[in-house]
């Protein structure tokens, strides 16, 4: 079976949560640096005011800005693109899925149906506040990225090797960092419950995906990875074979 790991932070968050990976953002919502000889990838963007995290933990642990190679966004959703904008802006490449390039170049301006069809649960409604909070309107597009294509080896920091699973948005993809056995899989699947707010075991994002069977479908690209740390765009790492993740999406 798998085991999640649990949080040992005052905000919830485990920071070091695999070989030279690092957690930030917030209990909702995770974006992660993965730390190579050669510098640092930037793993999704949270939102907008969890950029001071990265330019703290910089700071802490004695990088400089330019240590920073990249961003790899899992996807477009304003909650994975973040402070992104600031990165591009002082030449950092941004690498995205194609088939996201239209939702990084020009946000949704109004939340989605399933979104305000579900405010009235508490929890979610907590975490829309702090989606607001946080700067989900301020998310700056960005005109342009390089391309994520599936299978490439990414010519960044840890080398994450890309995994397209479409479904949760039409661009969405996995990165498996192979010689650490560490697979982002931004909201391909989640360990946290986005409508209930509740840790749990690997699963689907549900009415959040934009075609769930497709997300569902786009599973089976992670089948036969073996044993991995998963590390979601939502909800604590899980270790374990991911054919036991995928299993238990039931
Ligand atoms: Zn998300």
């Amino acid at each position: 079976m798998g085991v999640p790991l649990t949080g040992d932070k005052a905000d919830g968050t485990n920071r070091h949560v695999a070989e030279s990976v690092y957690r930030f953002g917030t209990r909702r919502i995770n974006w992660y640096i993965l730390e190579a000889d050669e510098g640092l990838t930037i793993i999704d963007a949270g939102l907008p005011a969890h950029w001071p995290q990265l330019d703290n933990w910089l700071d802490e642990n004695g990088y400089e800005f330019n240590d920073v190679a990249a961003v790899v966004l899992t996807h477009a959703d304003v909650d994975h693109v973040g402070f992104t904008r600031i990165l591009a802006d002082r030449g950092v490449p941004v690498y995205c899925h194609p088939d996201d390039l239209p939702l990084l170049r020009n946000h949704p301006q109004r939340p989605p149906r399933w979104f305000l069809r579900n405010l009235w649960r508490p929890r979610f409604f907590a975490y829309a506040l702090e989606m607001i909070r946080d700067g989900v309107g301020s998310v700056e597009p960005i005109a342009d990225a390089k391309p994520l294509t599936d299978a490439d080896v990414l010519p960044v920091p840890g080398e994450p090797r890309v995994i397209f699973a479409p479904g949760h948005t039409p661009g969405s993809c996995a990165l498996f960092v192979e010689d650490r056995d560490v697979l982002f899989c931004g909201d391909v699947l989640a360990t946290r419950n986005i409508f209930t707010q509740r840790e749990g075991d690997p699963q689907l994002l549900g009415a959040a995906d934009e075609d769930h069977d497709e997300a569902n479908a786009s599973l089976a690209h992670l089948e036969g990875l073996g044993s991995v740390t998963l590390l979601p765009g939502h909800g604590n790492p899980w270790c374990g074979d991911i054919d036991t993740a995928l299993a238990l999406t039931g």
